[in-house]
């Protein structure tokens, strides 16, 4: 019995931790934080506490990092992922509740950027809105990250806007991690990438599987002839969805 104690004294904290509820309606318990920064990644914004996620998405961008460097890419810049106990944010997205989710963005950073730097770095968007046309800022750098963030078993699916899908899809083909790629609006300047829920999480909701294919034929084309779709998904009221039992009172409401 006494042994039995010590076993559990022993077991890793990520063993507890859990993402309770589907992305946009849910709490996390046991998150960890991302460090400010780590090969091949910055954290920016980190005053506003967004940094926690369920080890998995911590373990994933650290592995990214290490890719992107490894790559010789520029390091990455990790935007929001989830407050400490999740749950919706006050402002912002509607996702990002679980610890599953995290926003990179596509511009590179200044060479050894100060820490107050980070905090105010502003987003740069890689589509030209007017002229319906991706900017020369987005160059085969930001395609190569997108790839690699997407070639990682962890993930889910990548949300990108709809003419960065159009890219991806020129300079990789038949690629069957396209799939993953998702078009979707409002996502221009950062790409967003949601990880699967962890095995073995039986409070995580996951998201229906995205459709079989690579998603680049008439999918895509319906999105791209979408402009009405893009002009009217600007911002939104703050969202207050219902939360699962276990994320009330763990949660702001
Ligand atoms: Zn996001």
């Amino acid at each position: 019995m006494v042994k039995w104690c010590w076993l559990l004294l022993l077991l890793p904290g990520a063993l507890w931790a859990q993402a309770i509820g589907g992305y946009s309606a849910g709490c996390q318990m046991n998150a960890q934080a991302l460090p400010g920064s780590g090969p091949g990644f910055y954290v920016i914004r980190s005053e506003r506490q967004r940094y926690y996620g369920q080890p998995q998405m911590i373990h994933y961008l650290q592995d990214l990092g290490l890719r992107v460097s490894q790559a010789g890419l520029p390091p990455m810049l990790v935007g929001d992922i989830a407050m400490q106990r999740g749950g919706p944010f006050a402002y912002g997205h509607r996702s990002h509740q679980t610890g599953l989710d995290a926003d990179i963005w596509l511009r590179s950073p200044p060479d050894n950027p100060l820490p107050r730097q980070l905090e105010t770095i502003a987003a740069v968007d890689m589509v030209d809105h007017r002229h319906y046309v991706l900017t020369a800022d987005f160059q085969d750098k930001q395609r190569q990250l997108i790839a690699l963030a997407a070639q990682d078993h962890r993930v889910d699916r990548i949300f990108v806007h709809p003419l960065i899908k159009q890219a991806m899809c020129r300079s990789y083909g038949e690629s069957p991690w396209l799939r993953k790629i998702r078009p979707w609006f409002g996502h221009s300047s950062h790409f967003h990438v949601r990880l699967s829920c962890p095995r073995g999480q039986a409070h995580c909701q996951p998201q229906a599987p995205v459709p079989a294919g690579t998603g680049c034929g008439a999918e895509l084309a319906g999105w791209i002839n979408d402009r009405a779709g893009e002009i009217t998904a600007g911002p939104r009221a703050p969202w207050r969805p219902v939360l699962p039992k276990a994320c009330v009172g763990w949660v702001k409401p």
